[in-house]
């Protein structure tokens, strides 16, 4: 076990790769909440804000960090990834400028128009207000609002969905964004790819898909990711015939615009009528889909950031071929009205064959309790998305009261209407 690996970020994706890493390298986590699970598997923790790049660069110093990973985009906007590397510590990450293409979205629609990559919608970006809400009056299509900064997923406004445009101009005038993103709204079934990225080179993992809305049947508000699901091969059942290898080429073509950029690449699409058509870009794993994700990858993740930190080819990923379903256990009115408190019964012991991933946790003397984030995700893994979601639920059996959970992510029932959706858009 030659490589001492940092890992920045407490979250259920940063305890998937700490789980990931952990059996082939010293394995060294900060973040700003202690996360039991990560806790557990690495050799050393310290409560370090994940947007201190000096006290990260002190930590991985300290440690004799040979590599790192950046779980969240917060500190990849803050530049942990630049200090790290400025400090000679490879970090399998994004610098804050490459970072920019999920950090700023007007910048991501203009890199992607200025670089001709298919699947950028008709957008303009708008400083003024009032004339962002004249360009809704005026527009003959449904449009998606977008502040451009980050917001945890959860700042836009989708008009024809979530509001009208009535609403869409309230929504702009009553929050104080500095520039917003109004863009052609995509209609269809979201996806999500993922591919480790270095040297121009990537490697793309099985599609996923996450479930973004609070409450079961996708109704309710936005939040970080209620549960997501993968299937057996590298295609989701909605996905016809070369949708993935679309997706795939669109961030070939994103890729080779941006030569320097390392790390996870994660393309969040929609698949519409026309293919697929990007809604944004992540510049790290998602959050749930990295526990879709990494379970499933048998090439240990630890070869992936030795090749790309070496300058080496990416290694051929080798996956399982099982489907997965994740399901996440918030506190009682997440994301808007979060209930903490609530004691959390569920355990490594009574998951049975599903996995635990550990979120946002208050460890106290007595056990674990609920704050007002999502507190903890359980994944099936199975021959098939049905047996995968049925370990989940046996998983989440002992939960704990005062938790939410969406059950119907990975039911028969909901897959089967995104199946039906994509037939009836395509014709
Ligand atoms: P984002 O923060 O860009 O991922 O957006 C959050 C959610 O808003 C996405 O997961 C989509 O459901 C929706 N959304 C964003 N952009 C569009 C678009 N152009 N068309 C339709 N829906 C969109």
């Amino acid at each position: 076990m030659s490589e001492t690996v940092l890992l920045v970020g407490g979250g259920g994706r940063e305890h998937a790769i700490a789980r990931a890493l952990a059996p082939d390298c010293a394995l060294y986590a900060a973040a700003s909440n202690r996360n039991p699970g990560i806790i557990r598997l690495a050799d050393g923790f310290e409560t370090i804000s994940e947007t201190d790049a000096e006290a990260l660069v002190d930590y991985a110093e300290e440690v004799g960090a040979t590599l790192a990973i950046v779980g969240p985009e917060s500190g990849l906007q803050a530049g942990v990834a630049d200090a790290l590397d400025e400090a000679g510590i490879y970090t399998f990450g994004p610098q804050s400028e490459e970072a920019r293409i999920e950090t700023d979205k007007a910048f991501q629609r203009r890199f992607m128009q200025d670089n001709d990559i298919p699947g950028c919608p008709v957008f303009e970006t708008f400083e003024d207000m009032e004339a962002a809400c004249d360009y809704i009056d005026d527009s003959e299509i449904d449009l998606a609002v977008k502040p451009a900064g980050l917001t945890g997923g959860k700042g836009v406004k989708v008009i024809g969905d979530q509001v009208d445009k009535e609403g869409a101009k309230e929504y702009i005038r009553s929050e104080n964004y500095d520039r917003v993103v109004l863009e052609e709204r995509f209609v269809g079934e979201e996806f999500t790819l993922q591919a480790f990225v270095a040297d121009g080179d990537l490697r793309t993992t099985p599609a996923v898909q996450d479930h973004k809305r609070a409450y079961e049947g996708d109704e309710g508000p936005n939040t970080g990711g209620m549960g997501s699901y993968s299937d057996t091969g590298f295609e989701l059942p909605f996905m016809g015939e070369g949708d993935y290898e679309d997706a795939v080429e669109i961030l070939e073509a994103t890729v080779e615009a941006m030569p320097d950029y390392k790390g996870i690449l994660y393309g969040q699409f929609m698949l519409t009528s026309q293919g697929p058509k990007v809604i944004e870009y992540n510049a790290r794993f998602g959050d749930p889909e990295a526990m879709n994700t990494l379970p499933v990858l048998n090439t240990p993740f630890i070869d992936v950031l030795t090749a790309a930190r070496d300058g080496e080819e990416l290694p051929e990923l080798e996956f399982s071929g099982e489907a997965t379903v994740c399901k996440y256990a918030v506190p009682a009115g997440y994301p808007t009205d979060p209930d903490s408190g609530a004691k959390i019964a569920v355990d490594e012991e009574t998951v049975g064959e599903g996995l635990l991933f550990y979120a946002s946790v208050d460890e106290r003397d007595d056990g674990l309790y609920t704050t007002t984030s999502r507190s903890f995700a359980v994944v099936g893994l199975a021959d098939s998305i049905a047996a995968a979601e049925e370990i989940a639920e046996e998983a989440l059996a002992a939960a704990g009261d005062g938790l939410r959970i969406r059950h119907d992510i990975g039911k028969a029932d909901l897959v089967q209407q995104r199946v039906d959706h994509m037939a009836e858009l395509r014709g």
